[in-house]
């Protein structure tokens, strides 16, 4: 006798795992990380992710970053706030491994606030072990770049970079300190700014007007700020389901990326334990973000770049422009000696390709998978960046599809060409693919079972 099975009922009954059950079938915190030089599209697959989880966490970066979540036709902008914020359930942790720019904190909260984000008061915690920008680090920060003449490293001049430096020199003031004794903060304030300017004696200083700035500052955030440690873990304990959404990429990883154009805190799996105080055992999915192709932004080497009229195609296909800066993205093949690096280091469970749908119109599209440095096969990517641009590629060229897949909402929706594009990067990753994003759009995306 044919049995009709009724899923959805079955999930209601509990009698098969729901969504949120699936995704924290292994353990209870999930991660999203960058694969590459950032701008893979981690915000989309976040905030896929974000709408079923409990907490979602930041571990590291500053405002640096940046996420724009659509919802309900409402469009928020994300730098420091985790965008898991968005959803009404969800409390937001910023971690020990953040560095926080209050007036840019509060600027960020005020102006998602007119866009309809609400309650945040009450779902918003910050680690009273995370580090604080001060705007001498942000004035520091523009010397330093303006100072590297043409080696510039391309930072936001945000500050970051200075408040992880004071944080290694030890010089560094956190949260716990501003609302501690105002008076012991207030004489690490002044060394701290003697510090910089004994450095730099063109830069003044209002040390007063400062403090009481500050001041002002520490009464609005002292309700938010609380040890995250303990809160994490009871929350691990009681099975909430925790969303870590990685900010860069791990080629711009402090350690791993391509030293020295790298951003200053680590944006590999590392960086998610000692951002937020989590033991790695507590880490179930590991994603790693794919784009489709490869870009970067900044000096230094990229093997397989595209400087032809391909390249101005994916540009353009792309809109692979600065969100601030609007300066012209470098486009490239996708790099396989990058990618597998990336794996590596954090371990993917399960990947997302995104913008396949810009690789619409080609002939052919190419991957590398090798890099030769002076006749010799290297085995990885090279940790010294004048070698990466050294390195030649050794490619394989795989048939394009010229055909539209932005409407495909199934892996055998997409044109055979396109699936075997998948294919090869999951075969020569070794990893699942989990999503294939084939368009902007919050639903242009494909969830993959199993290939
Ligand atoms: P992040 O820096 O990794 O967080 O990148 P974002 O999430 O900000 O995404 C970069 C851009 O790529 C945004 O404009 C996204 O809308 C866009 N994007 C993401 N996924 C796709 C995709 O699958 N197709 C297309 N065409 N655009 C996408």
């Amino acid at each position: 006798m044919k049995r009709t099975v009724d899923c959805a009922n079955m999930e209601q009954n509990g009698l098969i795992p729901n969504k949120k059950q699936r995704l924290i079938a292994k353990n209870p915190v999930t991660v999203v990380l960058g694969t590459q030089w950032g701008d893979e599209g981690k915000g989309k697959i976040v905030d896929m992710i974000a709408s079923d989880a409990d907490i979602c966490c930041r571990c590291q970066g500053g405002n640096n970053a940046g996420h724009t979540v659509v919802v309900k036709e409402k469009m928020y902008d994300f730098h420091i706030l985790p965008s898991g914020i968005v959803n009404p359930d969800c409390i937001a942790v910023i971690g020990n491994g953040v560095v926080v720019h209050l007036p840019d904190l509060f600027e960020e909260i005020e102006k998602n606030v007119q866009k309809g984000l609400e309650d945040w008061e009450n779902r918003l915690i910050i680690s009273d072990r995370a580090h604080l920008v001060f705007d001498i680090h942000q004035i520091v920060d523009g010397i330093q770049e303006s100072g590297r003449g043409k080696h510039v490293i391309g930072t936001t001049k945000k500050g970051i970079g200075p408040t992880y430096s004071c944080k290694a020199t030890r010089n560094g003031l956190r949260m716990c300190d501003l609302l501690g004794d105002f008076t012991l903060f207030s004489d690490k304030y002044q060394k701290l700014i003697d510090y910089y300017t004994s450095h730099h004696p063109d830069i003044t200083v209002n040390v007063e007007e400062d403090l009481k700035k500050l001041k002002v500052y520490r009464e609005r955030v002292s309700p938010l700020v609380r040890d995250t440690v303990p809160f994490l873990h009871k929350a691990i304990k009681d099975g909430k389901h925790i969303l870590i959404e990685g900010a860069q990429s791990t080629i711009l990883d402090i350690d791993f990326g391509l030293y020295p154009f790298v951003t200053s805190s680590n944006c590999s799996v590392g960086g998610v334990c000692t951002g937020l105080g989590i033991p790695p055992h507590v880490l179930g999915e590991v994603y790693g973000v794919v784009k489709a192709y490869l870009t970067r932004v900044g000096q230094g080497g990229f093997p397989t770049e595209l400087m032809d009229e391909t390249g101005d195609l994916l540009i353009n296909r792309g809109h692979e422009y600065g969100v601030t800066t609007g300066r012209k993205r470098r486009v490239g093949w996708l790099d396989m000696v990058m990618l597998n690096f990336s794996n590596m280091i954090s371990g993917f469970t399960g990947i997302a390709i995104t913008k396949l749908d810009i690789l619409d119109i080609f002939n052919e599209i190419k991957i590398g998978i090798g890099y030769c440095l002076n006749g010799k096969k290297l085995e990885s990517f090279p940790a010294l960046a004048e070698d990466l641009k050294h390195v030649t590629v050794e490619y394989i060229t795989l048939p394009g599809w010229n055909l539209d897949t932005s409407k495909a909402r199934s892996f055998s929706n997409l044109p055979p060409n396109a699936q075997a594009y998948v294919m090869k990067i999951q075969e020569l990753m070794n990893v699942p693919v989990k999503w294939i994003g084939v368009g902007q759009a919050r639903e242009s995306i494909i969830e993959v079972a199993q290939i």
